[in-house]
């Protein structure tokens, strides 16, 4: 099983209006290692949030558009788990209670100190790959929590339970090769054929690409790369 390295950058998408702000925050959590994209109001912000995987998100509450507590509830009902760190300019405790039941892992008034801030970011990104246990798959990834694939180029791809049981197998031993009937035993009950396999390979496929699983000629499959 390969862990993601501790190397990797954090991926955190910043939702804020305000364009001084965003460009200091993004200027001081690149340099923290983070990589950071930016939308400028809820609906962009509900977009990349849905489209691309993030370890962490940071939510301006007062947004255009699509305020910050309508896009987290959004965001929650999809349903993308990744942490949110909401920002607001209210530090009233209804407020800090609006934002949490919306959805909100951690809550930070303006102004705040960036010291602050990145603390906070580090404690929700190491909660957020302590659950979630990322396999890779070639330069792709596949996040076993969220049953989730992430391709090279950020786009997510949600798969099927069983999809998602055949591709994990495959990932959790990536130089393996799995018989039919060994996936067949994994991923279905005993009673199903061993041509299900195939039919689940093919859909993975469809949804990823040729070459994310490998035929191997009279033995069975094994991971490819995405
Ligand atoms: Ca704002």
């Amino acid at each position: 099983m390969t862990h993601e390295h501790a190397r990797d950058p954090w991926r955190l998408l910043l939702v804020e209006d305000d364009r001084e702000l965003a460009g200091l925050l993004t200027e001081v959590l690149r340099d923290e290692g983070y990589t950071v994209d930016v939308a400028p109001d809820g609906q962009r912000g509900l977009h990349l949030g849905l489209t691309r995987s993030y370890d962490v998100l940071v939510i301006d509450r007062g947004l255009p558009v699509l305020d910050g507590l309508d896009l987290m509830r959004r965001l929650r009902s999809r349903p993308v788990r990744s942490p949110v760190l909401l920002l607001t300019g209210m530090g009233s405790v209804s407020d800090r209670v609006d934002g949490l039941d919306a959805g909100a892992d951690d809550y930070l008034a303006k102004p705040f100190d960036l010291d602050e801030l990145g603390a906070r970011l580090r404690a929700l990104c190491r909660r957020s790959r302590d659950v979630t246990d990322v396999l890779r798959i070639g330069s792709g990834q596949l996040h076993v929590g969220r049953r989730e694939v992430t391709l090279p180029d950020g786009e997510r791809i949600v798969l099927a339970a069983r999809e998602f049981a055949l591709l994990h197998a495959l990932a959790s031993r990536p130089d393996a090769v799995y018989s039919r009937a060994e996936l067949r035993r994994i991923v279905f009950e005993e009673a199903h054929a061993a041509s299900l396999v195939d039919t689940y390979v093919y859909y993975l496929r469809r949804k990823l690409g040729r070459r994310a699983v490998l035929t191997v000629r009279g033995l069975g499959y094994r991971l490819g790369a995405l």
